[in-house]
Order: C-alpha cells, then structure tokens, then sequence
C-alpha cells in the first residue's frame, strides 16, 4: 500500500488550446489545478467541454496553444524526447480499447514493454498484470475472445506495462455496460490502492464518479466546479441538508431550487443522492 502524499504529479497553469484559424474553438480555457501522487480523479462535463483535449495535453499527445503542463516534475515544453517520456510516464486507457485484434491479451499487454524490457521481463510482467486485472486464464485470448469488459481490463493491463505513475482513461467505460463499466471503474480504484497508481478518468456517469474522491466538472474549456468526495465540503452538505433548501432536494420537492441555487442537472442529481443517502444513514 503506497501513502497518498501532498506532492503534485500533474499540475497545470493558464492551460489553453485554441483550435481553427478563422473560427476559433478554444478547446482549452486557462486551466489551472493540481493533482497529487496517488489521487484517482474523474473528470465530468458534457460533451465537447475539453476532457479530452486536458488528457491530450498531460499526456503530451499534443501542444497547448499557451500555457504549462509538469508531469512528474517535468514541464512538458521542455522534454526532449517525448515519446520516451510517454512510455515511462504515461499509461493511456481509450473508450474503444485500441487492442491489436490478432495478438493475444498477454502479447497486446507486452507492446509497450518492448524495446524497454528484457523479453523474459515482458513474460513476466504481462502475466503478473493480467493476474492484477482478474484475468489469469484469459492470456492467450485474441481480443474478439473477449467481451468488452474484459477487453478494458487487458487495456488496462497494457496501460500499467511499464508501470507509470500516472494513467490517463478517457471515458474508459464509455462503451460498457453499467455493471462492466462499474467494475472497471473498482478495478482502477484497487490498482490506486494497491499499486499507489494516479488515475486521472473521464466519465459520464455520476456513479461512477462518486466511486473516486474527487470529480473536476469541465464546462466550456474551463473547470468550473470540483467536487471532493468524503472533504470538509461534505460536512458542509451534512449540515446543509438541515437547511429548508436542502429538505426540498432529500424530500426529491426541487422544483424552482434549479432556479434559485443556478446548478445545472447532474449537480442537483448528485447533491440529491448524496444528502438522501447521508440522510438514511443518520436516521
Ligand atoms: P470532450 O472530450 O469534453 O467531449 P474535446 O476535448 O474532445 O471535448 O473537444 C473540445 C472542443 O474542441 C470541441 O468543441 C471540439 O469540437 C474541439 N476539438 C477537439 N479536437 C479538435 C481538433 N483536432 N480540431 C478542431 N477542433 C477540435
Ligand atoms: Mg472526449
């Protein structure tokens, strides 16, 4: 088990992207935020908000217009070598899994060791990784042997091959059903745990995101609300939920509070579950 620290992995500062030259889309609107080593951090918003385009930046997969990203200490304007900064330091999880459809889960699991690692290492490695995912009896399955669940699972093995510090899951359930894309989502918060791995996820799914200890809401291009699971500012909703406001939102009575608290949907949704499910418990 690794301590969780207070010393920053990813920070960004002002980060922007502009995309187009005659109408611009500013992707990316001066983000700035930091996540420690050892956080699992999911990023919500809806679509087009810029959640991939803020994984593509920390995981150098493209430039920022303007703006700083440091991975691990580095400031990525600076690294020399990016490519061999991303195999050491990154491990990527895509929505499609991006599995080589005529290699074995194992071998899928060894690509990214290869040129790194000693092929007896690579042997060694993907076997203990698949065995971490829950997948010791599937090594020599071809990926459409597979159902989707286990094939995030193998991706996520892969992510994991050179061990990196940090991986970057870009809606890493997206194409699985509810209960697959919840038991991904355990895997990852069990790898975080055992492995002290920092996870920063995009997802749709509110559930899903409560799994982790902290939501970044993007809006925009822009951060606009950070939500931390099991803080301070869960005590804050405790006590709000005594409030006449708060009643209304347990009681599920919130017409009008949209209007009056200017929250979008999801975040009224999630305020709602959380203080009934605080409320149930106290009662
Ligand atoms: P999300 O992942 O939240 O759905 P993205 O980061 O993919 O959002 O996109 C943010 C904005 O940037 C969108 O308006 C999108 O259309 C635009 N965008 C993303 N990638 C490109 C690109 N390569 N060229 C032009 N516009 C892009
Ligand atoms: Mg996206």
């Amino acid at each position: 088990m690794t301590e969780k620290n207070d010393t920053p992995l990813v920070e960004t500062l002002n980060l922007t992207r502009v995309y187009g030259d005659g109408e611009e889309i500013r992707a990316l609107d001066g983000v700035s935020m930091v996540i420690n080593k050892g956080e699992l951090v999911t990023v919500m918003g809806p679509s087009g908000s810029g959640k991939s385009t803020l994984l593509n930046m920390i995981g150098a997969l493209d430039r920022p217009t303007s703006g700083s990203v440091w991975v691990n200490g580095e400031d990525l304007a600076k690294v020399r070598n990016l490519d061999s900064f991303r195999a050491q330091t990154v491990g990527f999880v895509f929505q499609l899994h991006n599995l080589i459809p005529t290699l074995t889960a194992r071998e899928n699991v060894e690509v990214p060791m290869m040129g790194q690692v000693s092929m007896g290492e690579r042997h060694r490695r993907s076997k203990e990784l698949l065995a971490l995912v829950g997948l010791p009896d599937r090594m020599r399955h071809l990926p459409n042997q597979l159902s989707g669940g286990q094939r995030q699972r193998v991706a996520v093995a892969r992510a994991l091959a050179n061990n990196p510090p940090l991986v970057l899951a870009d809606e890493p359930t997206g194409s699985l059903d509810t209960e697959a894309g919840r038991a991904l989502m355990g895997l990852l918060q069990e790898i975080n745990r055992s492995q002290g791995t920092t996870f920063i996820a995009v997802t749709h799914d509110p559930a899903v995101a409560r799994q982790t200890n902290r939501v970044l809401v993007m809006e925009d291009g822009k951060i606009t609300r950070e939500d931390f699971i099991g803080s301070p500012i869960e005590e804050d909703l405790k006590m709000w939920r005594h409030s006449g406001l708060g009643r209304r939102i347990v009681e599920g009575d919130f017409d009008g509070v949209l209007s009056e608290l200017d929250l979008s949907d999801p975040w009224v949704d999630s305020v709602r579950t959380f203080l009934q499910v605080t409320d149930r418990m106290e009662t």
